[in-house]
């Protein structure tokens, strides 16, 4: 089993390796790894990541076929089925760390912005069940100065939306919630940088050392 902290580490690793250009060119997809992994897997972490498709979870972190259980959905938002994605990767593969990926200039967030700022008659009920997951975070921005600076609302609403479904996953099972508990399961939070390639976890990792 790999540790959270262990966990944590081969992330940071991998993405360093992928931010600097540097990727791993080793048989992480290839046909034997394939035919190995067929009748078992053993990911070491989960992470609920957005469906841009310019923030693939594998591709950023450097990893390859059966090393990480990758949930997305636009926003990086958690409705019960991204909860039971977790509670399954943690009980099936004893995973211990669960990282919730959000990014720089997310399109999710972005409609929530103008649709709170602007609002307009619904065009999908489907639509909305997304914006209503990220509005609460983001909504209490608005009273703020943030307001007058469209960048700067842009990047706080991004790690706001990030924090909350980070305790969301935290606090909304028991499951997880127990295994955090007794062993040692952590639910942090990451930001993407779209310009730089590089992931920085910024809530809920302890400090190195
Ligand atoms: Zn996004």
């Amino acid at each position: 089993m790999t540790t959270a902290l262990q966990a944590l580490e081969r992330l940071r690793e991998g993405n360093g390796r992928f931010a600097r250009g540097d990727p791993s060119h080793d048989s992480r997809s290839d046909r034997a790894r394939r035919g190995g992994l067929a009748s078992s897997q053993q990911p070491f972490a989960a992470i609920l990541g957005c469906s841009d498709s310019r923030v693939p979870v594998e591709i950023v972190f450097d990893q390859g076929l059966g090393d990480l259980f990758v949930i997305r959905v636009a926003g990086n938002v958690v409705a019960p089925s991204q909860i039971g994605s977790v509670e399954f990767a943690a009980e099936q593969f004893s995973i211990r760390l669960v990282v919730v990926l959000g990014h720089s200039g997310c399109g999710a967030i972005k409609a929530t912005l103008e649709q709170l700022q602007r609002p307009r008659e619904s065009q999908s009920r489907n639509l909305d069940s997304i914006v209503n997951r990220v509005r609460p975070s983001v909504q209490p921005l608005l009273d703020t100065e943030l307001r007058r600076d469209p960048d700067a609302l842009m990047r706080h609403a991004v790690r706001a939306n990030i924090r909350a479904a980070v305790s969301h996953l935290r606090h909304g099972s028991q499951m997880i919630e127990h295994l955090a508990r007794t062993e040692g399961l952590m639910v942090v939070g990451a930001e993407y940088s779209l310009e730089t390639g590089v992931v920085d976890f910024f809530d809920g990792v302890p400090p190195p050392g």
